[in-house]
């Protein structure tokens, strides 16, 4: 068997029509977009037709799109550049499951000065709207919530909380890493003034992402140097990923439904049979407002370490906890805030799936997955091999 990715939350294949695109910008068309002949030029409009496709996936204006070097400098950027624009307000709203990219700043700002609120979520990672309401103030500089969370996959009712902040003249923004791509957008009638995605998670290249920012919405560069993307963020553009990223986002919107119909039906039948045939096995996160392509499952009294081990040597991959936070024996920062005990918070996989994944490989793992968790219970000094239940609730 070949490889079997189930880790599409950490980053995708690049799609063929993607990598077909993206070559000529290597070794022929690589003039400076922003040099003034014809031969910089003609690489300028492949920049203007790729910020098209990309405000073709998010329903907006071309005009509203920053190209950025990833999802982490979009949502540095948003924060960044809002509490900056803004001066004088000093509060921002956050979430504690957030991605690194976004509490880590918010973090820091906290540290120099700024009031940072994280909200806590429930068992199933919902937040609790009439708390957030509470924390809008007249010293809010920036609501910033992710749209879906990657771990779990936990979808937030993002269009309700941004015209919730937004009437309040908050500024709000939100980290759509994960959703873009799996969640149709249409930002020209949402209330939504930042928005951050990332190539590499939707079939495009690493080293690109993008960032909406709404006409009209205050913001400071992060980057500072030439005038590229219009003054707002400076630096030689990465044209390839560019293109790449255009390319990606035009075939997700052509594809965005069928896609999450059949990444469902797998999804689906790898958590049901997991579940069925893995004692001491639990879903986290709310699976009525999930991503099509996630699911995040406790396999209680082991170790989610040593269950991807053992995947590995089966081809499988997967991931325990966030692909940023892996490598780390701590539980997740997100399992840990909607208080999933240890004991399976430590035993957490996630399964992330795409376009590109088959019913076989789905078959396949379903039929490796509970000799897996047989054989580490028996090995487990907690438990032993009789262990059939209950989990935790
Ligand atoms: N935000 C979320 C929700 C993510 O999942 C990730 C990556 O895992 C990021 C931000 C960072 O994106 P990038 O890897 O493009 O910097």
């Amino acid at each position: 068997m070949k490889t079997v990715y189930f880790d599409n939350n950490a980053t995708t294949k690049v799609a063929e029509e993607v990598y077909e695109q993206m070559g000529p910008f290597f070794c022929e068309l690589y003039g400076n977009p922003s040099s003034m002949h014809t031969f910089g030029g003609q690489v300028g409009r492949k920049i203007r037709d790729a910020r098209e496709q990309v405000a073709g996936l998010l329903g907006c204006e071309s005009g509203e799109v920053i190209f950025t070097s990833c999802g982490t400098e979009s949502d540095n950027t948003a924060i960044r550049g809002t509490v900056d624009a803004v001066a004088g307000r000093r509060k921002i709203i956050t979430t504690r499951v957030e991605h690194p990219a976004v509490l880590t700043v918010c973090r820091e700002l906290e540290n120099k000065g700024f009031t940072v609120v994280e909200l806590g979520v429930d068992g199933q990672g919902r937040l609790d709207m009439a708390q957030l309401e509470e924390e809008v103030d007249d010293d809010t500089a920036l609501v910033t919530i992710m749209y879906a969370n990657n771990e779990t996959g936990v979808v937030f009712d993002i269009e309700r909380i941004a015209e919730m902040v937004t009437s309040r003249e908050v500024v709000f923004h939100t980290d759509a890493v994960q959703a873009a791509g799996k969640i149709p957008l249409n930002l020209s009638k949402s209330n939504i003034d930042l928005l951050s995605l990332s190539g590499h998670k939707l079939h495009g290249p690493k080293g690109v992402g993008a960032l909406y920012v709404r006409r009209g919405t205050r913001l400071s560069p992060f980057m500072l140097g030439g005038h590229q993307e219009s003054g707002r963020r400076a630096g030689t553009e990465n044209v390839p990923a560019i293109v790449g990223l255009g390319r990606a986002c035009e075939l997700a919107a052509k594809n965005i439904e069928e896609e999450n119909k059949r990444v469902k039906y797998l999804r689906d039948k790898l958590e049901g049979a997991l579940l069925e045939k893995c004692p001491g096995a639990r879903v986290n996160g709310d699976k009525d407002n999930r991503l099509a392509n996630t699911t995040n499952i406790s396999f209680e009294y082991i170790e989610g370490e040593a269950i991807l081990l053992m995947l590995d040597k089966y081809g499988i991959c997967a991931s325990s906890g966030s692909a940023c936070t892996s490598g780390s024996l701590e539980p997740s920062h997100v399992l840990r805030a909607m208080g999933v005990p240890f004991t399976a918070a430590h035993g957490s996989i996630r399964f992330s799936l795409s376009r590109y994944n088959t019913e076989k490989e789905v078959d396949y793992t379903i039929e490796k997955m509970p000799g897996i968790v047989n054989k580490l219970r028996e090995l487990s000094p907690f438990v032993g091999s009789h262990f059939t239940g209950p989990v935790s609730k």
